[in-house]
């Protein structure tokens, strides 16, 4: 049996504890919901004061110089690149996540179309579990190119070898797949299985929305081809953060995107009429940048570069581990599913198990003070975020659980908000 004095034990023996004090959060509050929106730094509101009042207010204009905004997205993307095995000169912050796979993809399918041998493929596979704006992403992309591209779905992560395999791996240009899935948290083997995609002549293009600052990501080790992902999530940045994209310097010769606005220009003070792209990562923007909220993005970064992932990444195990445990120490009578692979390499940062009342059941969890998310079909989401989450606060998630299963205490008919 584990007790509370045991979470205690753990909670005054944790490295990371410290880390909690550079957020704000609200009292009585478990916070399971970073991996959907992390929690705010502390430094956010300062940073936001100086960026408003200061830079954009006293400075104007001069700013984009004399306070880098200019090379912000770069700036933090070099920030950003060791989370991701990634050089810094590989990565930028900006626009959404589901634009930079825009571009990737788009850019993949370029690098393949020019490759003699490839140049034929039309095939591009994920998952039907993806997170859906990628796959309306991909279907928005393939459908105005008209050019003959199909989309396949596979049906299980699990059908990808034989997708890949033989005549029909042939045909597949591209993959793209989420490293961690949004509702199981199921985890891929990056590593293993773009070598699989590179085997069969595809490209892989990863996303790590659910991996950046949750779990050790080794891009160029993995050999990956693209990868974006959120800043908004585990990486603590603000709703909305800009997002990033990576691209190796292998392929940024090569790395062509339609999406080519000045920002991406070789010389975008030039004005000249004629397009060139830049020769680095700066050709994976497009326009003028959010600067309000790129900046609080750095807040959420400085606090990773005094952490290691493999500190986090052994907390966020002994965290969700924990959690597993107290449920089946106290739970085990109710009709929760656990649908997050238990095994440590298959899984992400976050454990869903599923309930046949899972919304009600989320809401009367959020109403006392422990925040997940619920996802169709009847699953409940928690994320679990080592820089401001401890062991204590799992035990409490889990007393709170058992008390609103214990007594039936929610409501089945609950309705839906807009954000679920
Ligand atoms: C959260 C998430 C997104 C979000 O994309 P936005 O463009 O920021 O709305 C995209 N893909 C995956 C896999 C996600 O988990």
């Amino acid at each position: 049996m584990i007790t509370e004095q045991d979470c205690l034990a753990l909670d005054a023996a944790d490295p990371l504890a410290a880390c909690r004090s550079e957020f704000a959060l609200p009292e009585n509050v478990v916070y399971l919901d970073g991996n959907s929106l992390g929690a705010r730094p502390k430094a956010a509101l300062e940073r936001a004061r100086q960026v408003i009042a200061a830079e954009w207010g006293d400075d104007l204009i001069r700013s984009w110089n004399t306070a880098g905004w200019y090379d912000l997205p770069g700036r933090l993307g070099a920030l950003l690149a060791p989370l991701l095995g990634a050089e810094a000169d590989e990565v930028v912050v900006t626009d959404s996540t589901s634009v930079n796979l825009f571009k990737a993809l788009a850019a993949a399918l370029r690098m393949q179309a020019a490759d003699p041998v490839r140049a034929g493929r039309r095939v591009i596979i994920t998952e039907r579990d993806n997170f859906p704006s990628d796959i309306y992403m991909a279907e928005g992309l393939l459908g105005w190119l008209d050019r003959g591209y199909e989309l396949r779905l596979l049906d299980s992560w699990s059908d990808l070898p034989a997708a890949l395999a033989g005549a029909a791996g042939q045909q597949v240009a591209a993959v793209m797949l989420t490293h961690v899935n949004y509702r199981t948290g199921r985890m891929f083997d990056m590593a293993a299985t773009t070598a699989r995609i590179h085997a069969a002549g595809a490209l892989a293009i990863w996303d790590l929305a659910h991996s950046a600052g949750a779990v050790d990501v080794a891009l160029n080790a993995a050999n990956a081809d693209f990868a974006v992902g959120c800043t908004y999530k585990y990486l603590n940045g603000g709703p909305g953060a800009p997002a990033f994209i990576w691209v190796p310097r292998r392929h940024h010769a090569q790395f062509s995107q339609p999406l080519t606005g000045w920002w991406t220009h070789r010389e975008p003070f030039a004005m000249q009429p004629g397009y060139a792209p830049a020769p680095g990562i700066r050709r994976a923007l497009c326009g003028t940048q959010p600067v309000v909220s790129l900046a609080l993005v750095e807040c959420g970064l400085a606090i990773f570069q005094r952490v290691s992932m493999a500190a986090l990444r052994r907390k966020s195990l002994a965290l969700s581990d924990l959690f597993l445990s107290l449920l089946e120490q106290h739970c085990a009578a109710h009709p929760l599913e656990l649908i997050t692979p238990r095994a440590h390499a298959d899984r992400g940062s976050q454990v869903s198990v599923t309930h046949p009342h899972g919304y009600a059941v989320m809401q009367a969890l959020i109403a006392r003070g422990v925040i997940g998310d619920y996802r169709e079909p009847r699953v409940m989401r928690f994320g679990f975020t080592p820089l401001y989450t401890g062991y204590q606060d799992v035990w409490r998630a889990v007393m709170i659980l058992k008390d609103i299963l214990d007594r039936s205490d929610y409501q089945v008919d609950a309705r839906r908000s807009a954000v679920t």
